[in-house]
């Protein structure tokens, strides 16, 4: 590798580059336009689109595509060549303003929740100039938001982007009204650290379980787990550290500022974090990410799962988005100070935060919602999945101290002890940290922690941001219209804290005892995705996200729609999958083991000694009557299936079904497999074993 300077955003079409390679005017125009999201003009974008072009072409790009995010949760790329003939039969390479500007892919085969017939197959791809162009894979990527014939967003990025622009005008709004005059623009900030596991290219091939669904549907515990916990940041293998290498390098390339990398809780377990970004592009980047992440282990012969819980029994993978409001002058609207108990701007956006999180619970918990989440949350490996806020020791005393009357002094850390003479005497956080909660504040940002490790980021953040600007708004409103806006703010501050105080939970989220208390608190247990999933259609959560233009109603009723329809298609994948793989590779298998039992107990009799078959015989009986509970549950999941499968109508019923008919027959046939499997002779079991899936890189 060359020096990183010179890799880092080698292949981004970046402020640098544009300032190289364009016109000054053209270079200043443009600039407006990202800065102040500004239309952008077509003779701008001509000689824009040109440069691009030439630029990618020196990149050895033969392709430019319009790279955007459908609600399939990946990305989506058409690849067109530059190519255009020219009349004496050679070609030169052709990018056009309108090319960049504007595309047209055919949107039918992407899902809309209704919103579009697939005869309607009109969609757009818009150029979001606020998200750098790059090449990837010999393609000028082009970041674009997409949307149908009629303006209905069909994606993840356009609700995001309305999102930041609602909680930048909120935020602004409350700046000025306390005396903030410097700020010109409030954007958000997010980080998001991705868990991922490494295995074995070749294991993975005989796993069709883990081909078809990115999960183990069967395995029993190998008889070493996590319980040693000698993997978590442990010193990392060559061959993943190789990787690690390759994946970093590939990621800088891209202008993706990869920072710190380790391994995880779970053997083959490990974790990437960036460094924080601007929240649009940050979610860019971390579909980036999990997509390098793939094609990057295939050419070390391993083979990245990004899934939530690819190995039942230990931990599985999540995402923590780390996110903040920072603005245009370098503030980060939740950097407490010093002594944030007279930080009244820090308190108001920190109260905020706290009562859009109660109020809009349920919405930020269906954000983070998919079918692999659910074997997470509540699962004492990860957050629960009641949403509550940690807040810190010295935060918890100020809220105490203003709910009492006033805030007058802030608790420090001071220094700690180590007790070694020859160690510098090392100053304490004000706050220890919580690994249970799942919405944590940690030091300057909150961290989301119970993010899908396989999904976008954006839902998390359209929520948040959206949730956040609607209290900002009311607060903004309340503080414009105050005859004495100080004592507004405190006045607010106060009942902030008081009515919404019950989402804060320093404790154990882990413990059955947050439970029960937080059911005490009216705090919603939403545990599973089809549980959760109502708060995207409820009439609270719809007002919330029309009244700032994030998503309408029908767009909403649409994810709603999306969601459950993916939820259905994921669990009959992994049904399916679960029935073929017991019938046509387990059933064969512990029947040719039985046999042999057999064979083995008639030879030892055949001869005539007298030996003890008590062995044998018990082994054959117990796996001969497993087998008959395997084939009988076999049985009962397919029929499960096909009449989940048939209750066509009512899409939130169906999904109930696969969720607490299928999937609930799903595990009574996996605990049959699983016992066979510690029964059954290794040469004879038709997969590798967790053993092998875990221990072999
Ligand atoms: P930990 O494992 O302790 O949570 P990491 O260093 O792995 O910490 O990750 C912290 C993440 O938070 C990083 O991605 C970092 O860039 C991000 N972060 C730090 N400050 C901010 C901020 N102001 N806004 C958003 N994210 C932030
Ligand atoms: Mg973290």
């Amino acid at each position: 590798m060359s020096n990183l300077s010179q890799i880092f955003g080698s292949n981004v079409f970046n402020d640098a580059v544009m300032k190289e390679c364009l016109p000054k005017a053209t270079y200043k125009a443009l600039k407006k336009t990202i800065q102040e999201g500004l239309p952008l003009d077509p003779v701008v974008a001509d000689v824009v689109a040109n440069a691009m072009k030439d630029w990618a072409l020196e990149k050895g790009a033969t392709h430019f595509t319009h790279w955007f995010q459908p609600m399939t949760g990946i990305t989506a790329e058409k690849h067109d060549a530059f190519i255009s003939p020219t009349s004496d039969g050679k070609a030169i390479m052709e990018f056009s303003g309108k090319e960049l500007i504007k595309g047209e892919p055919d949107a039918s085969s992407f899902p809309s929740g209704g919103l579009r017939a697939t005869f309607e197959a009109r969609g757009y791809t818009a150029w979001d100039c606020t998200s750098p162009a790059f090449v990837k894979d010999d393609s000028l990527c082009i970041p674009t938001a997409f949307c149908s014939y009629t303006g209905e967003a069909l994606d993840k990025k356009t609700p995001l982007l309305r999102s930041m622009e609602a909680l930048g005008k909120q935020a602004l709004r409350v700046l000025r009204v306390l005396g903030n005059t410097t700020t010109n623009r409030v954007i958000t900030t997010v980080g998001p650290e991705q868990e991922y596991f490494i295995v074995d290219k070749k294991t993975y091939e005989q796993r069709k379980d883990l081909i078809f669904t990115g999960r183990t549907l069967f395995g029993a515990k190998p008889p070493k787990g996590q319980e040693l916990e000698d993997h978590y940041f442990g010193s990392i293998k060559e061959r993943i550290s190789a990787y690690m290498k390759e994946l970093d390098e590939e990621l800088w390339k891209l202008g993706i500022a990869a920072k710190s990398k380790h391994n995880e809780v779970a053997p083959a377990q490990h974790e990437l974090a960036p460094i924080f970004t601007t929240t649009n592009i940050a979610t860019d980047h971390n579909q980036l990410t999990m997509d390098v992440m793939k094609k990057v282990a295939l050419r070390h012969d391993l083979v990245c799962l990004l899934h939530e819980k690819p190995f039942a029994g230990i931990n599985g993978s999540g995402k923590h988005n780390n996110w903040s409001m920072g603005t245009d002058d370098g503030m980060n609207l939740l950097e407490p100070g010093r002594t944030p108990h007279d930080n009244q701007q820090f308190l108001v956006f920190l109260c905020s935060v706290i009562k859009a999180v109660d109020v809009y619970a349920d919405l930020l918990r269906v954000s983070a919602a998919n079918p692999g989440n659910d074997h997470r949350l509540g699962a004492n490996e990860a957050p629960p999945a009641i949403i509550s806020i940690f807040l810190g020791e010295q935060l918890q005393d100020i809220l105490e101290q203003i709910e009492n009357g006033g805030a007058t002094s802030s608790k420090n850390g001071g220094n700690m002890e180590i007790g070694v003479t020859t160690l510098p005497p090392l100053p304490k956080d004000a706050t220890d940290r919580n690994r249970t909660s799942p919405f944590a504040f940690t030091g300057n940002k909150f961290e989301f922690r119970m993010c899908p490790s396989s999904a976008s980021i954006a839902e998390p953040n359209i929520t948040l941001n959206t949730i956040v600007a609607e209290i900002l708004n009311e607060v903004a409103d309340r503080l414009e219209n105050a005859a004495d806006a100080n004592a507004e703010v405190k006045a607010l501050i106060t009942e902030y804290v008081t009515n919404h105080k019950r989402v804060v939970f320093n404790g154990n989220g882990y413990s059955d005892e947050w439970v029960v208390e937080a059911e005490k608190r009216g705090l919603l247990n939403l545990r599973t995705t089809v549980e959760s999933i109502k708060a995207l259609i409820s009439e609270k959560n719809i007002a919330v996200m029309e009244k700032h233009a994030v998503l309408s109603k029908v767009e909403m009723e649409s994810r709603y729609e999306i969601a459950l329809e993916n939820y259905i298609k994921t669990i009959n994948v992994e049904a399916l999958t679960m029935i073929e793989m017991a019938k046509r590779q387990i059933l064969p298998s512990v029947i040719k083991f039985a046999t042999n039992l057999a064979v083995s107990i008639n030879t030892i009799k055949a001869t005539g000694v007298a030996a003890d078959l008590t062995a044998q015989t018990e082994l054959l009986t117990e796996v001969s009557s497993l087998t008959a509970s395997l084939k009988k549950n076999i049985a009962v999941l397919e029929e499960t299936v096909e009449k989940a499968s048939n209750a066509h109508g009512d899409t939130y019923k169906q999904a109930s079904l696969f969720r607490f008919d299928v999937f609930e027959k799903m595990i009574v046939l996996r605990e049959v497999v699983d016992t066979l499997e510690t029964l059954v002779d290794k040469d004879v079991w038709p997969m590798p074993t967790y053993g092998d899936l875990l221990f072999n890189v």
